[in-house]
C-alpha cells in the first residue's frame, strides 16, 4: 500500500484449535492481498490467550507479514511481561497494542487491572522506542468511565505516556467519531485516531458484543437488522453496503485508515475493502 492510501489493519483472534489456525491462515492469505500496513491479534482477558497469541504472532513474523501482539498486564507481574515482549522484538516485532484488559470471569477481588497509561509508560521505559504503541479509544466512551471528559482525558493520558496512534472501538454513528476526534484535538491529542470498523455478520452476536463493550447500535439499525429474521445472506448484504458507506463517509472527512474486527472471516471484510477500492497496486 502506497503513502497516500490510508492506512489498513486487519484484526484476529487467537484460534484455540490447530485446525482453527489453519484456517485463519488461510483467511490471513486472502486478506493479505490487499496488502495492509499490519494484521494484529488480541490477548485474552487475564493473560488466558497469552501462548496462543504469542504462537500466532510468531507464525506471522517468520512468514514475513506486519502484526502487532494486543497485550495486556492481567494478572501478570512486571517481569512476565518483560519477558514476553523481549521475545516479541527478538521476533521482529515493531508494534504493540497496549491495553488495560478486563477483568476475566470468575476472578475474585484481589485482582488488580493494570491502566494502559501504565502498560505504555512500562514499555517505554523498558524498550525505549523499540515498538509503535497503539492504545485503545472510545467514541461511545468507555462503559466504565465516569464521564466523557474523563475518558478523553485518559486518553489523553496515554498518549503523554508515550503512544504513538489510537484504534478506537467500533460504531456505526460517523458523527459520533467526529466529534469524538474534535474532542480530542481540543484538548491537545495530535496524534492520528483510526476508526475500528465491525462488519455485520450476524444479529445476535453483534448485539450481545455492542451490549457489553458499550458500543452503540442505533435503534433504526436494530430494528432494520431484526427483520431480516434468519434471513442471514440479505442481512449480509445489508451490512455490506451499511458498512461500506460508513467507511466511505469517515475517510471522505479525513479519518487517516480503517481497523477492521474481521472475526476471523475473510468476508464481508475483503467485500467492504473492495467496495472502497482499497485495492493494493
Ligand atoms: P484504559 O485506557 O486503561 O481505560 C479503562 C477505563 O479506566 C476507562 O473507563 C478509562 O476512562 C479509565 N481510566 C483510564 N486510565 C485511568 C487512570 N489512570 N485512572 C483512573 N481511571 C482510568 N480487550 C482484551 O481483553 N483483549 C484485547 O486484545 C483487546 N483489544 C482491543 C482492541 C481495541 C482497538 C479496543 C478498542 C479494545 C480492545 N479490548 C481488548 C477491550 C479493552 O481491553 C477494554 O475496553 C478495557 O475495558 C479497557 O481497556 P483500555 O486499554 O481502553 O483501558
Amino acid at each position: 500500500m502506497n503513502d497516500s492510501q490510508p492506512r489498513l489493519s486487519f484484526e484476529f483472534f487467537p484460534p484455540k484449535t490447530p485446525e482453527g489456525k489453519e484456517k485463519l491462515i488461510k483467511v490471513r492469505d486472502q486478506l493479505n492481498e490487499f496488502a495492509p500496513d499490519f494484521f494484529s491479534v488480541t490477548y485474552g482477558a487475564g493473560g488466558s490467550t497469552r501462548d496462543n497469541t504469542k504462537g500466532l504472532i510468531t507464525q506471522f513474523k517468520n512468514d514475513g507479514i506486519a502484526v502487532a501482539p494486543h497485550l495486556s498486564f492481567g494478572g501478570d507481574d512486571e517481569t512476565t511481561i518483560k519477558s514476553l515482549l523481549e521475545e516479541y522484538q527478538a521476533a521482529g516485532v515493531d508494534r504493540i497494542v497496549a491495553l488495560r484488559g478486563d477483568m476475566p470471569s470468575g476472578v475474585g477481588g484481589a485482582y488488580q487491572l493494570v491502566y494502559a497509561n501504565q502498560l505504555v509508560a512500562f514499555i517505554r521505559e523498558h524498550f525505549g522506542n523499540q515498538f509503535h504503541l497503539e492504545v485503545a479509544a472510545y467514541p461511545e466512551i468507555h462503559p466504565q468511565a465516569k464521564s466523557y471528559s474523563d475518558d478523553i482525558r485518559y486518553l489523553k493520558g496515554k498518549f503523554d505516556a508515550g503512544a504513538d496512534s489510537a484504534i478506537t472501538q467500533y460504531f456505526f454513528n460517523p458523527d459520533a467519531y467526529f466529534y469524538f476526534v474534535d474532542e480530542c484535538q481540543k484538548i491537545g491529542i495530535t496524534q492520528p485516531i483510526y476508526p475500528g470498523i465491525m462488519p455485520i455478520l450476524n444479529y445476535k452476536n453483534l448485539t450481545r458484543f455492542s451490549d457489553t463493550c458499550g458500543a452503540e447500535i442505533p435503534r433504526w439499525l436494530r430494528k432494520a437488522l431484526e427483520n431480516f429474521g434468519d434471513d442471514e445472506a440479505s442481512l449480509r448484504a445489508f451490512g455490506v453496503e451499511l458498512v461500506t458507506d460508513l467507511c466511505d463517509t469517515l475517510l471522505e472527512n479525513g479519518a487517516p485508515g480503517l481497523h477492521f474486527y474481521t472475526m476471523n472471516q475473510t468476508e464481508p471484510t475483503a467485500e467492504i475493502v473492495r467496495n472502497l477500492g482499497l485495492v493494493s497496486e
